[in-house]
């Protein structure tokens, strides 16, 4: 039985990335300018902005933070995302989710430049994506495939079981892995809140992925004897015998289902950390395109 060490994995990307970020600087080439939009004071999305500072500054990347009040209006934030499309020094941003009510995500979406769209959340990068023609990969859904390639899981041929069917996690997942690429050719099944005999279905499944944001709900007979299972999910959950009077867990509850796996990934440690770094390749990826234009 295998433990996929996402946190080994992503440092060895992150050593490549800060590599390549070393040889850019030798050859005189712009330094990869990751920037980060933020509304309000959501104390999860300030965590993860900045552990987005951190990184970039770990691989040698510029970064820049927008901090925006929970009343900025609409406007306003779209004129600061026209400012960050115009920014020849900026190769990509992300926006942090979700934003206030008054602000539609839609709208939001829809204004960012496509070619600066590091979280891949742009309809063109989506549609894109499904015609196999893609230029960046949500994050998520790229650090699970980058993961499975670089533990050596096979993918090609196998049925892949995808449970959760979310725009940012989901779907796109399913996608990758259908696709005729070096991350896909298999058999890909999506499992939603509405899928009959669920057990089953996820039962027969080779590579089980797993996203539906309940805190351990995989239990030992969801899962093939031999099978490899993906925990994408992340949960903070109160537990009295902790020191911190929390413990963090995944989708799938990881005690009993390891022993019945083949490889499975562990919560902490597993597709998380990949997330953070595939931010930073796309990122990578949007420079290296720049140099040729
Ligand atoms: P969403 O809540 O957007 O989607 C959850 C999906 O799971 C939906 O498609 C839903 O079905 C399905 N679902 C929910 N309950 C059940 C059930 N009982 N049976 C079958 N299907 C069910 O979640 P996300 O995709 O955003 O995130 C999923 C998980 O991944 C979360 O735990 C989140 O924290 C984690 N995550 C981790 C990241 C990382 O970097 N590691 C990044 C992003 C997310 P339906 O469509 O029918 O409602």
């Amino acid at each position: 039985m295998k433990i996929i060490d996402g946190k080994k994995i992503a440092a060895e990307i992150k050593k490549e990335i800060a590599d390549k970020v070393q040889e850019r600087a030798a050859k005189k080439l712009a330094i990869p300018h990751l920037a980060a939009i933020i509304v309000g004071e959501d104390g999860a999305s300030k965590t993860y902005i900045e552990s987005i500072r951190r990184a970039c500054k770990e691989v040698g990347f510029i970064s820049s933070i927008y901090q925006y009040a929970e009343n900025i209006s609409e406007e306003e934030l779209l004129a600061s995302i026209d400012f960050l499309n115009r920014d020849e020094e900026v190769h990509g941003y992300i926006i942090q989710l979700p934003l206030p009510k008054h602000i539609s995500m839609e709208h939001v979406i829809a204004h960012v430049d496509p070619e600066k769209d590091m979280d891949c959340f742009h309809p063109v990068n989506n549609g894109k994506l499904f015609l196999g023609e893609a230029k960046y990969l949500p994050a998520t859904p790229y650090g699970t495939v980058e993961l499975m390639k670089r533990a050596g899981i096979e993918v090609a041929g196998k049925h892949c079981v995808v449970l959760g069917r979310s725009n940012i996690v989901g779907k796109p997942l399913a996608m990758l892995l259908a696709e005729k690429s070096a991350y896909g050719n298999a058999t890909v099944t999506i499992c939603h809140s509405r899928t009959q005999n669920l057990k089953e279905v996820c039962a027969s499944a080779d590579i089980l992925l797993v996203a539906i944001g309940k805190p351990e709900m995989i239990t030992a007979d969801y899962v093939k004897k031999g099978a490899t299972v993906i925990d994408i999910g992340i949960h903070r959950i109160p537990d009295p015998e902790t020191e911190k009077g929390y413990r963090i867990c995944g989708d799938v509850k990881y005690d009993e289902v390891v022993s019945q796996c083949s490889a499975i990934t562990p919560v902490p440690g597993g597709v998380g950390p990949m997330t953070m770094v595939c931010l930073m390749l796309n990122t990578l990826h949007s420079a290296e395109e720049k140099d040729t234009k």
